[in-house]
């Protein structure tokens, strides 16, 4: 049968290149109604393409070729709107479509970055009023929005912290980092300038104020901290650790790509966290894992208030004006404003839920991840025993008596339907398995995802090959990631 005959449901989708034949045409343009012009007279010669060649090696297929192949390509993907998604660290929740209608509206959806501000009234007002929910939010003074994900807040956090410190004449050159902090967080200390000093959990799973009180020092620019930390863990001890940090001038960095688990109940700033950055793409509602666009926006307290990016968005009277005069400002960390679209989205949700809800959608993602954590833990080894928040880690030491792994469990799951969790993160739990189930899943999905995984426990006794094989319903099985990362085949060849 040739590749390209489907039958049902066909995984056999054949390159778009392999479909062409010569002559067949998508789209057939009107003939001119003017004269053509001599492109040699106007174009350098160089840069001059000559007859077909200018086409050569692009597949020639019909309009109706093109929709089906993508469309079949796209049924391939996995999302949060095909199934359950429980990856991580990364809050995959479901995307409300109001958020999407509202970003698409025309008068959001079509504004240009370069109209001017009495035609722009309606966004600037949605980002001011934004800026005020996530200072409410975080418990911060002034947040800007430029950021466009959570790595890149948290670059900005620091250059504002070490704005802060060349201003007052004291520059400071270490942060100190957990090792249940987030892999992002020593890369953009590094980025930023600064030496990294890690600091280990205790037993716990979390930092004390007495292993913090024993590092700060007076070159300690600030102390970097994930709360609710890697292990899905809430740092109890923050306060005591923020005197600890502030007894010695520094400051309280908080990663708050977690604050799906936190928001609405308590906040940072009233724990003596400095600067927040958030992750709108998780926490706030946008579609996120395919490289789309994301937005970090960054909360500080007033003293660092002075060097947030510009430029800033202020209100006089009834009207919203961009503020560039602010002397202090590390400057653009972004083109333009920021990602406005996930500005819109977060904005949507945030409305939508109101105070109430947003607490609710928090206090459901720590009973299901609590839910998940205790339906689980008579079967898979769980590390830290206690409450958790929005995440729970399991390892895999009691399957490797059958010689199965992690990696074996998550590509099982595959063959069950689900998006595997994330693994072998974080770094301090050997073979680690960390399952985030959001607050979007219902009871009955969480159910049916615990059978699941109690199953794949089960064979990983009786019929472990079954796993070692996985995935086996898929079009690809298991896959050389180590060579696909290497060698990557980037480009087609006839
Ligand atoms: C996702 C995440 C980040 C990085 O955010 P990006 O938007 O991917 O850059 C940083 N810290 C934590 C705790 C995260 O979960």
């Amino acid at each position: 049968m040739p590749s390209n005959v489907h039958r049902g449901f066909s995984l056999n989708e054949p390159l778009i290149f392999e479909t062409a034949s010569e002559g067949r045409k998508g789209v057939e343009p009107a003939a001119f109604d003017v004269p053509a012009a001599d492109a040699s007279k106007s174009i350098p010669a160089g840069l001059l393409r000559s007859g077909n060649d200018a086409l050569g090696g692009f597949p020639e297929v019909s309009e109706i070729d093109v929709v089906r192949h993508y469309t079949r390509l796209s049924q391939w993907n996995f999302g949060v709107d095909t199934g359950f998604y429980p990856l991580g660290s990364c809050t995959m929740k479901y995307n409300p479509k109001i958020n999407e209608s509202a970003a698409a509206l025309e008068g959001f959806a079509h504004l240009h970055p370069y109209q001017p501000e009495e035609l722009t009234q309606g966004a600037l007002q949605l980002m001011y009023e934004l800026e005020g929910y996530l200072a409410e939010i975080s418990g911060m003074d002034g947040v800007t929005l430029q950021p466009s994900a959570g790595a890149q807040g948290e670059l900005a956090g620091l250059l504002m912290i070490a704005a802060y410190f060349k201003a007052k004449g004291r520059p400071r050159h270490k942060i100190i980092i957990p090792d249940t902090a987030h892999g992002t967080n020593p890369a953009s200390s590094a980025l930023a300038g600064f030496k990294v000093v890690p600091v280990k959990s205790e037993g716990r799973g979390v930092v004390t104020a007495e292993a913090i009180a024993a590092i700060m020092d007076d070159d300690t620019a600030a102390l970097m901290l994930t709360n609710p930390n890697t292990i899905g863990l809430f740092e109890r001890n923050i306060k005591e650790i923020a005197k600890a940090v502030h007894k010695k001038g520094g400051i309280i960095y908080c990663d708050g790509a977690n604050m799906n688990a936190i928001m609405g109940i308590m906040k940072l700033g009233e724990l003596g966290v400095d600067v927040v950055q958030f992750n709108l793409h998780k926490t706030f509602s946008t579609p996120h894992g395919g490289g789309g666009p994301g937005s970090g926006p960054v909360g500080v307290k007033k003293a660092l208030v002075p060097f947030l990016p510009r430029a800033r968005i202020k209100k006089a009277g009834k009207r919203y004006r961009l503020v560039y005069d602010n002397p202090k400002s590390i400057g653009r960390v972004k083109a333009f404003y920021g990602n406005f679209g996930v500005m819109v989205k977060a904005y949507s949700y945030i409305r939508r839920m109101g105070a109430e809800g947003i607490r609710k959608a928090a206090v459901t993602a720590v009973l299901n991840a609590n839910y998940i954590k205790e339906s689980l833990k008579g079967t898979f080894h769980l590390p830290y025993d206690q409450p958790c928040m929005h995440e729970c880690v399991f390892s895999d030491k009691t399957l490797t008596q059958y010689g199965v792994s992690t990696m074996d469990v998550a590509k099982r799951l595959i063959d069950y339907g689900y998006h595997p969790p994330t693994v072998y993160f974080p770094l301090v739990v050997h073979g680690s398995i960390m399952i985030e189930p959001t607050e979007t899943e219902t009871k009955a999905t969480l159910d049916v995802f615990i059978e699941t995984m109690k199953q794949i426990a089960e064979e990983a006794k009786t019929t472990p090959d079954l796993l070692h094989n996985a995935p086996s319903n898929t079009k690809v099985g298991r896959v050389d990631e180590t060579r696909a990362a290497r060698e990557p085949v980037l480009r087609w060849r006839p």
